[in-house]
């Protein structure tokens, strides 16, 4: 039997009645990041006091560190979705990511739109990102975030079958395009709240990383998480997303599985 919290974070296959597979539905249903159409995917669970900082498209040298001393210097956790190939060349970014106690996801080797990416290739994507996170960090990686937040029943057949959760989300702005920290931090406090008065949690985007561009300017981003660790540090506790994850950590026997 389902959990009252299980089934607040995972909806079943419920809503495709409701929603229909019309065009406009199939458009809805890969793109939404609430749509439960095409099978689960975790949001976040109604836990009112929890917010999950996640972090997208990294690692970028020139402003994840600055990430990490900033989350350092108010002894929070976050989640870090990260695109294989960059991985592949900030190794050591990588491991300073995990020793600062944060948890690290797969965000696909190269960042393609996995709604419209042939099967094969989206395993290998997943895959070849699972591997190099793995024997880079030496820890598992359990959890997925499609890019774009597109996906399609194939996408999370192969998620799954690789063991990974897929990972959507429930709090966004225009982060990547925004120059104003505080117009990002306001937008996404005015969705917190909205979702508090809810009774739900907070699964938080931004992004640390470019995926068009290695070095990209995140300075909004960063000084934006820097105002919500501010705001919200007495009144909320900041979560990894294992955290609203029921299954059992299991250390990696080795290196990478
Ligand atoms: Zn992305």
């Amino acid at each position: 039997m389902l959990s009252p919290l299980t089934t607040g974070i995972y909806t079943g296959l419920g809503a495709v009645g409701a929603v229909g597979l019309a065009w406009g539905g199939c458009a809805y249903a890969a793109l939404w990041p609430g749509s439960q159409v095409f099978g689960p995917t975790m949001t976040a669970p109604r836990k009112p006091g929890e917010l999950a900082l996640t972090f997208d498209d990294g690692p970028n040298p020139a402003w994840t560190p600055r990430l990490l001393d900033l989350l350092a210097s108010y002894d929070a956790r976050a989640t870090f979705f990260l695109i294989g190939s960059r991985a592949k060349v900030e190794t050591r970014l990588v491991r300073r990511i995990v020793e600062g106690g944060h948890l690290i996801g797969n965000h696909t080797w190269s960042h393609p739109n996995l709604a419209l990416t042939a099967a094969g290739r989206v395993r290998e994507e997943l895959k070849r990102t699972q591997e190099i996170l793995e024997q880079t960090a030496g820890v598992p990686v359990r959890f997925f975030r499609p890019p774009f937040g597109a996906r399609r029943p194939a996408v999370l057949k192969i998620a799954r079958e690789l063991g990974l959760t897929t990972v959507l989300w429930n709090a966004m702005t225009s982060d990547w395009k925004e120059p104003s920290a505080a117009r990002i931090a306001g937008r996404i406090s005015q969705t917190i709240d909205g979702l508090e008065r809810r009774g739900l949690a907070a699964n938080i985007v931004l992004h640390d990383g470019n995926h068009l561009e290695r070095r990209g300017n995140r300075g909004p981003s960063v000084d934006a998480a820097g105002r919500l660790l501010a705001r919200y540090k007495d009144s909320h506790r900041f979560v990894t997303v294992d955290a609203w994850e029921p299954a059992v950590r299991q250390p990696l026997a080795g290196g990478s599985h």
